[in-house]
């Protein structure tokens, strides 16, 4: 496993494979990594003859009074799970090798941007675009693997690749949690041992929705009645949204179909949380 942190050695290694035909998939993490991280990496060794990680935490997708200096770095760990993975390349390049200064071109996915998770954290995605679009340019991966863990950047993606002509297939990946069904994410480890405990009710009210629809229910408005109910529960809890809209354009939707993605992110504390479903109807 080869770690690097310059462009110029990514794309020096990335050649060698492309001429020989080899398929690269890539995995875009800004470390800390977990189980979540370490399932879209073995599906990217099952599908890619080279897989590139890159580890990176990308400044431009937080808000001014986010996380990003907290936000927890664990290189060494890290660079340990990939190695027992076996993979080919990790890129950890500094900020100044991706945002020299005088940085001032963004890529911008209207709409989608600005809805779920866009409403609190307007740039968000633009930072995610950006970035996702440097890596796309730098590695030219054949196949990106992305979490359904962050469904709208998922979409956000999808549609920034179809609008520029870029030609990479993306894999979404489920979602892996806890065995109390919390979903994996770095910024579990900002909960402290009660908030932990308390977490589990995102993916509860999760499951109770999908049993009532399950069970032939298809109100969105009962149905996120009865996800906020649940919600509840946890009395310092603040509810930052529970939407529920079409997964493909993410416009709300009064029924629930085929496709409806369920989405909720909540503030436990300062700790903000993010889960979904999405409902697959025959
Ligand atoms: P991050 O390091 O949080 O930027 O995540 C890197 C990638 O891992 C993204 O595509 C995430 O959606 C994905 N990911 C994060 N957590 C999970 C999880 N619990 N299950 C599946 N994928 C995840």
């Amino acid at each position: 496993m080869k770690i690097v942190k310059t462009i110029k050695e990514v794309k020096e290694f990335i050649n060698s494979y492309k001429k020989q035909g080899k398929k690269i998939s890539f995995v875009p993490t800004m470390g800390c990594l977990h189980e979540g991280h370490l399932s879209l990496i073995r599906k990217a060794k099952e599908l890619g003859d080279c897989v590139v990680v890159s580890i990176f935490v990308n400044s431009l997708q937080f808000g001014e009074n986010e996380d990003f200096s907290k936000y927890p770095r664990k290189e060494k760990e890290d660079i340990k799970l990939l190695e027992d993975l076996k993979i080919d390349l990790v890129f950890m390049p500094k900020e100044s090798e991706l945002y020299p200064k005088n940085f001032s071109t963004y890529v911008e996915v209207k709409g989608l941007s600005c809805v779920l998770c866009g409403k609190t954290r307007p740039s968000h995605f633009t930072g995610v675009a950006t970035i996702v679009l440097k890596f796309l340019h730098i590695i030219e991966p054949d196949i990106l693997l992305l979490g359904q863990k962050d469904a709208q950047q998922a979409q956000v993606i999808r549609r920034m690749i179809n609008d520029l002509n870029l030609n990479v297939d993306v894999i979404m990946m489920p979602i892996i949690r806890e065995k109390d069904g919390l979903a994996m994410s770095s910024r579990n480890n900002y909960l402290n041992k009660n908030q932990r405990k308390d977490a589990c009710i995102i993916y509860e009210s999760l499951c109770l929705a999908e049993e009532l629809i399950n069970k032939g229910e298809s109100s969105a408005e009962i149905i996120r009645n009865e996800i906020i109910n649940i919600l509840q529960k946890v009395d310092y809890l603040v509810l930052d949204y529970v939407s529920i809209v079409n997964y493909q354009t993410l416009e709300y939707t009064n029924e629930i179909k085929d496709n409806t993605l369920i989405a909720i992110a909540v503030f436990l504390d300062k700790t903000r949380l993010i889960d979904n479903i999405i409902v697959r109807k025959k």
